[in-house]
């Protein structure tokens, strides 16, 4: 199976994108978490990176698409759920070409819905388990009381200014993807609001849908 996760950064994809990895026996492929790891890293890539990511802006196609050609090649071009990417047309244009030389279509586009004004306190009120990757809302999905605050991580890129920028980009390179998608895919809009365990159900369903449909 080889799915996209699609939707506006604070739709839940890292979440959702882990719940399915697990119940499906994929690879969590998400852009942003190996642009983070390669930050920490603190590699020409990462260093590359940061600049764009602080600011809330997209990584450069090439770099990205890069990094994701690696991976790909590493999974052999299966068993993938892909998180953050592709998140421009080119992106996407350059995936489905790549993926149609190895042979391995995407089986389905999941797409979370969530309302605009919904996405800005989920995304100030995120924080991760640098440890786990674990991803809670403060209000919403605290974390356990035995994980230590200073283990917390309040991105850089989740506060007022980089999440404006993020969202600006998200309306002008993302969204017209979703026209993309639906005349090339199977593509599936699931309702993203609501408890975690809800969204993992209709995300399930849609995918449920896909296998019925192509047998696989
Ligand atoms: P995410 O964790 O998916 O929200 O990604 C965090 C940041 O990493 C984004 O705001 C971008 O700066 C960068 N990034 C992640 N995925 C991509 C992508 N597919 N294309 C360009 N930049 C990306």
């Amino acid at each position: 199976m080889r799915l996209v996760l699609f939707g506006p950064p604070g739709a839940g994809k890292g979440t959702q994108a882990k719940r399915l990895a697990e119940q499906h026996g994929l690879v969590h492929l998400s852009t942003g978490d190996l642009f983070r790891a390669a930050i920490k890293a603190q590699t020409p890539l990462g260093q590359d990176a940061d600049r764009y990511i602080r600011d809330g802006l997209l990584v450069p196609d090439s770099v990205t698409n890069g990094l994701v050609a690696e991976k790909l090649e590493e999974m052999d071009y299966d068993a993938f759920v892909l998180d953050g990417y592709p998140r421009t047309i080119p992106q996407a244009e350059w995936l489905m070409q790549h993926l149609a030389d190895h042979d391995a279509p995407i089986t389905a586009v999941v797409s979370l819905v969530v309302p605009e004004e919904d996405i800005v306190t989920r995304l100030s009120r995120r924080r991760t388990d640098s440890q786990t990757g674990a991803i809670y809302h403060l209000d919403f999905n605290p974390p356990p009381e035995d994980v230590p605050a200073d283990r917390l991580v309040h991105r850089t890129d989740d506060h007022p200014d980089a999440i404006r920028t993020r969202l600006g980009e998200y309306h002008r390179e993302t969204q017209p993807l979703e026209v993309f998608f639906r005349e090339r895919s199977s593509f599936f809009e699931v309702d993203g609001t609501g408890a975690l365990d809800d969204v993992q159900g209709r995300v399930a369903d849609a995918i449920a849908d896909t296998r019925g449909l192509s047998g696989i």
